[in-house]
């Protein structure tokens, strides 16, 4: 029986808690509260220019169309149908909305043309920010790009048709250049977003590479530990937990006879059996060759010891591929009080020993209390 390096390796770094790009359902339920938002502004604008006005074509009659919108969009929500519909729908209608303003700006009487362009900004931004959520930030730069660039040059064109120059209307001047310091901040944000995103994700991908065994997939020795470690503190507050120490038996003569590569498959095999034979709580790691760990949280060494019985069985009962019969032998060592991290592995090991000494095959309980043979 080979001895594990007894090494320490510092528990895997939690993934920080900061959350990817928005899930789904929040965005669904961001989207339900802006448009309920939305809509409460039109009819209330609708309302107010209704009575009192000045007469405004735009409040009047493309505000009903957008509260169609909003209510449509509301409901296709509500039902959980296709997000992305929605969103691609709302983004059409408010293009078509600030193409509604800029074009009545054009044509309206002068007084009412600086509002009405003026509205169409902040409906820009609206849209801008939209189209970060739709969009990659490079796509949603170049949308909001020509957005802004159709809502400028459209109200000097204005202008020019009217025979008015640039000093007339200060106001416009203002009113462009904000609405073109908040596109450069969205797209700030959004660029920053997409680097912080991009580098999280390779840092997690590092992390599990870190964590992972090549072969087998499970965790490995780092990642254990850092279990083991976990299920340590709950067991230092009276909550049983049993380790199980498992190693395949002349594993050796396998690799001799039918070659390393044949060898490579029946350790893959034996992860998927392992894994396949434990509660979602419980954790199997490579604890390196042809030894597997097992954490038991919540298990006293009895119910740890006939789930050691039941692996025992899950490996020598079924042949694997190209081998054929394999055995395994298991240790298993609960939680003592004062445990620390090598203590309670070492127990194991000592009853791993047992069970190989014993004649392989077997499952061997460590101690205190007095250790004993439990199956073969
Ligand atoms: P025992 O019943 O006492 O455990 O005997 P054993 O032959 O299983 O144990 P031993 O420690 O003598 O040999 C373990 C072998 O496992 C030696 C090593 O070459 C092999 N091994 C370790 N890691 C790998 C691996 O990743 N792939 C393969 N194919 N073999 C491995
Ligand atoms: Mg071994
Ligand atoms: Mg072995």
């Amino acid at each position: 029986m080979s001895r594990p390096d007894r090494r320490r390796f510092a528990p895997p770094a939690r993934p920080a808690g900061v959350q990817g790009p928005l899930a789904e359902p929040l965005r669904r339920r961001l989207y339900l509260a802006a448009l309920g938002a939305g809509s409460a502004v039109l009819v209330l604008v609708w309302l107010l220019t209704w009575q009192r006005g000045p007469y405004d074509p735009y409040v009047l009659y493309v505000h009903p169309l957008l509260l169609l919108m909003c209510v449509w969009a509301a409901a296709w929500l509500w039902q959980g149908r296709s997000l992305v519909v929605a969103e691609r729908v709302v983004f059409i209608c408010n293009v078509l909305a600030v193409g509604a303003q800029m074009g009545l700006a054009l044509i309206a009487p002068e007084a009412d043309a600086l509002g009405l362009a003026s509205a169409a900004y902040w409906m820009l931004v609206a849209l801008s920010i939209l189209s970060y959520l739709l969009l990659s930030a490079r796509g949603a730069l170049w949308v909001s790009l020509a957005l802004y660039a159709l809502c400028v040059v459209l109200p000097w064109a204005g202008l020019a048709l009217r025979g008015r120059g640039p000093g007339d209307l200060p106001e416009l001047v203002r009113v462009q250049l904000t609405c073109g310091a908040i596109l450069v901040l969205l797209y700030g944000l959004a660029w920053y977003r997409e680097r912080f995103l991009l580098e999280r994700g390779e840092r997690l991908t590092l992390e599990a590479l870190a964590n992972t065994d090549a072969l087998t997939g499970l965790p490995n020795r780092r990642a254990l530990y850092g279990a083991v470690e976990g299920v340590l503190r709950d067991a230092a507050q009276d909550h049983p937990a049993c380790l199980i120490l498992l190693d395949l038996d002349h594993f050796k003569g396998i690799n001799d006879r039918y070659g390393h590569n044949a060898g490579d498959a029946v350790l893959i095999q034996a992860a998927q059996r392992l894994r396949g034979h434990l509660r979602s709580t419980d954790t199997v790691g490579r604890w390196g060759g042809e030894e597997y760990l097992i954490v038991l949280p919540g298990a006293d060494a009895a119910g740890a010891t006939q789930v050691a019985e039941r692996l025992r069985r899950e490996i020598g009962s079924l042949p694997f591929a190209e081998v054929g019969p394999v055995t395994a032998s298991l240790g298993v060592a609960e939680a003592q009080p004062g445990d620390d991290l090598d203590r309670w592995v070492a127990r194991a090991d000592a009853a791993l020993y047992r069970a190989k000494a014993g004649g392989r095959n077997r499952v061997c309980v460590g101690g205190p209390p007095p250790a004993g043979r439990v199956g073969a």
